[in-house]
């Protein structure tokens, strides 16, 4: 069987391991004699799905019982929403300003007609770096950072320090590195680059923010009621939460956390150091203090090559490198799941189409 070299930046590829265990119980999990697609979510079979993921996570992050996993519905962009309905009580809500996923959160934030205020913003130079000095209010309601930046291919070296509620969107690095979340409000992420397939949010959240929502939010967005549900309020994702937690198992088979970033950190050095290697040939998009172990994202010198890189790259089995259209050149989305074998038959690929074209 022949597989593609998948660089796409979600959703992502899944290790093979986990994708042939997934095969291996689909007709029959564990002797039930049905899949997990087809069990109702109200039996103690899914139930254990459910609290084996979260116990999963937890664990990861050695959270206390302060903290509650919830796996909810409507992607990145309903917590976008989400967030500013539960968490803001009239005052300020701090936003660093760092692309389009912190512009999209703010949109929302607008439409809610809630009062936020941009601390930060890399816009002026197309969001290349991560701003270095900010500070949140400590009184403000949230304060709310997006963790790495996809499109750009930046990164938070470490996470701001706080007193109000910190809210990290952690789309694209969700599980990828040890992270002390101790202190945070809110951590989420969609499960389709690091964790899985699409379709399901992974929302960390301190148990004390989800009693600030006030009383016209509905139940489906709610926190409280999600947390009094164990996310099963309604139907919720079933098998994507199932292929959530044979993630997680695999993520633990790898070392766990700091398995998985020794991995990352090996394949970003190895990709950036190709990119830098050739830097006459290759321009990279994000300043080297900010550069992501996730998204490594950069132009071509002669921008007339770009096209051409992707489909050579496509025809010698590699893809998803396309970058995105604000950005432009090439985009390599390194996730968990990616290997270094791939990373390294891209350089070798980077450094020929160098040869060839330079
Ligand atoms: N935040 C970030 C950083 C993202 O990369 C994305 C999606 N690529 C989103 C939010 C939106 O996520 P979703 O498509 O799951 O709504």
């Amino acid at each position: 069987m022949d597989r593609v070299i998948n660089f796409n930046a979600g959703p992502s590829p899944m290790p093979l391991e986990v994708l042939k265990r997934a095969k291996d119980e689909f007709l029959d999990y564990k002797g039930l004699g049905l899949s997990v697609m087809e069990m109702s979510h109200r039996t103690p079979e899914f139930e254990e799905i459910v609290n084996s993921a979260k116990r999963k996570i937890k664990a990861f992050y050695s959270l206390s019982d302060d903290y509650e996993v919830l796996f909810l519905q409507g992607g990145g962009t309903l917590q976008f929403a989400q967030i500013p309905m539960n968490l803001y009580k009239g005052g300020v809500a701090e936003y660093v300003h760092t692309g389009v996923w912190t512009k999209k959160a703010m949109k929302e934030a607008e439409i809610l007609g809630i009062n936020y205020k941009v601390v930060a913003s890399s816009e002026s130079s197309n969001f290349d770096e991560i701003p270095s000095s900010f500070s949140f209010s400590d009184d403000a309601d949230y304060a709310y950072i997006c963790s790495n930046n996809t499109i750009y291919g930046t990164q938070y070296k470490t996470l701001p320090k706080t007193k109000a509620p910190l809210v990290i969107d952690a789309s694209s690095d969700l599980f990828s590195k040890p992270l002390e979340l101790d202190g945070v409000g809110i951590y989420y992420g969609g499960a389709q680059k690091n964790a899985g397939p699409s379709g399901v949010t992974v929302v960390v959240i301190r148990r004390d923010l989800s009693e600030r929502a006030p009383k016209n939010v509905p139940s489906v967005l709610r926190y409280d009621t999600m947390i009094a549900n164990n996310s099963m309020l309604n139907t919720p994702n079933t098998f994507g939460i199932y292929m959530l937690d044979l993630m997680l198992d695999w993520i633990s088979e790898n070392g766990g956390l700091e398995g998985i970033n020794a991995r990352n950190e090996q394949k970003a050095t190895t990709l950036y150091a190709c990119i830098d290697e050739l830097s006459e040939f290759y321009k990279g998009h994000a300043k080297k203090d900010s550069r992501s172990l996730m998204n490594a994202t950069f132009n071509i010198a002669d921008k007339e090559l770009e096209a051409k890189f992707v489909s050579e790259a496509k025809a010698n089995g590699m893809i998803g490198l396309k970058g995105h259209r604000l950005v432009g050149g090439i985009r390599t989305s390194i996730y968990n799941a990616v290997t270094l074998k791939s990373v390294e038959t891209l350089c070798e690929f980077m450094r020929e189409f160098a040869r060839k074209n330079g």
